[in-house]
């Protein structure tokens, strides 16, 4: 027989008026990532998923933001017996006590919600050894009456929460190796951002492997997604000259404005609204008050940085949790960290930043990068299955 989930939405009930907008795309999520023969029918407070195997569609849909929660769930008609039948059957017998709880939706249904609890209960204890408990039950035991029918569960999974993927607009994600960007994508595509991502790519200085490690974090993203892009922008030249000409302590100012400038323009190109990054406050030089302000200068696109505020302890358990962090701790050369100087600037000034950078023809070399990115799409190649 067919088990049946039904789905809580998660804060778009909030959103009155797009509520139908946000329903569609959830529902259009969740059919991304379960097979064809699920029949799924949605209301405007659920969402009913007929399928085959009810844990393992639970599984899966514990990745789908825009979930509040997953109940594996079992219907009957409105009407006592079976509501008691259903009851007793689903009740776990290796646990003691028990509470109901009724939610009558359907007030055509002639019992109002505390009655209809008091009087399953008390059905309940004639016809079996379970005993109440109203403040701490082993069991809770929800009822739900609708007018297609009643709905009975005892356990509730907690879902991803957040906006479904793509009710908002793109946002341009710099992905690093590192541990903070997966995050910092992972919370933004929890509030229903689009994630594309970018990677500065610096061959030969940067081996393969870091940019099948990056390639293996976005596969990981895009089971919270399904739409993730990887647009893999050639930074040697640009990296070289900067080694080049600037002095040492600027050097990483100036790579990160050129990043930045770069995905002003990438961003531009696909029609994100926003760049997203990892930077954290004061994890690092470049990411002072003073160097996010003049790094920052370069571009008027909105930064997110969803991790800012973030403890690396705090970033390290979401990573943990997410499962990227087995990734992004393997140890591949990325391109910040192979030219860092001993002594990085930590009040960069602006003035200065603007001199060094004119002995660069910067415009030239990022219009050549522009026109030199790689997208990939596809995260299924055996290598990065590999690394791990
Ligand atoms: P992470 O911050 O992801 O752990 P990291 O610590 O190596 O990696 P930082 O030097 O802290 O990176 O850089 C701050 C942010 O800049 C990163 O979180 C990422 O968003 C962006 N960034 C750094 N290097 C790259 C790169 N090669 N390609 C794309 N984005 C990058
Ligand atoms: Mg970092």
């Amino acid at each position: 027989m067919n088990q049946l989930i039904l789905i809580k939405y998660g804060e778009l009930t909030t959103k009155k008026d797009n509520r139908n907008f946000f329903i569609n795309t959830l529902e259009k999520n969740i059919r991304r990532v379960l097979d064809d023969n699920v029949t799924i029918r949605k209301d405007r407070v659920r969402m009913y998923i007929e399928c085959g195997d009810a844990e393992k569609t639970a599984l899966k849909l514990q990745k789908i933001f825009g979930i509040y929660s997953i109940v594996i769930c079992h219907k009957v008609n409105n009407n006592t017996e079976e509501i008691l039948g259903k009851a007793l059957e689903i009740m776990d017998k290796s646990k003691k006590t028990f509470k109901v709880v009724t939610n009558r939706a359907d007030k055509s249904f002639p019992i109002p919600s505390m009655e209809f609890s008091s009087k399953i209960g008390g059905l309940i204890l004639k016809n079996s050894n379970f005993k109440v408990d109203v403040h701490n039950p082993d069991i809770t035991l929800t009822i739900e009456i609708r007018n297609n029918g009643t709905f009975i569960y005892t356990d509730e999974i907690k879902g991803a929460g957040g906006y479904p993927v793509g009710i908002q607009g793109t946002g341009l994600l710099m992905l690093s190796g590192g541990i903070d960007s997966p995050v910092a994508g992972y919370l933004t595509l929890k509030r229903g951002v689009n994630v594309e991502c970018i990677y500065f790519d610096s061959p030969p200085h940067t081996s393969l492997e870091a940019k099948n490690k990056v390639l293996k974090l976005a596969s990981i993203l895009n089971e919270y997604s399904g739409h993730i892009k990887v647009h893999v922008i050639p930074f040697t030249e640009i990296q070289e000259e900067i080694f080049k000409k600037c002095p040492d302590t600027y050097m990483i100012t100036i790579m990160r404005r050129m990043m930045y400038r770069i995905a002003e323009k990438y961003a531009e190109k696909i029609g994100a609204k926003i760049i997203v990054n990892g930077e954290s406050i004061g994890q690092v030089a470049s990411q002072t008050l003073s160097s996010i302000e003049c790094i920052n200068s370069v571009t008027n696109k909105p930064i997110i940085r969803p991790v800012a505020c973030l403890d690396k302890l705090e970033i390290i358990n979401l990573a943990e949790k997410i499962g990227t962090y087995d990734t992004s701790i393997l140890p591949f050369e990325d391109c910040c960290t192979i030219f860092v100087p001993k002594h990085p600037v930590i009040n960069p000034k602006l003035a200065l930043c603007e001199d060094y950078e004119m002995a660069l023809n910067y415009e030239k070399l990022i219009d050549k990068c522009l026109q030199n990115v790689e997208v990939i799409t596809s995260f299924t190649e055996p290598q990065f299955e590999e690394l791990l």
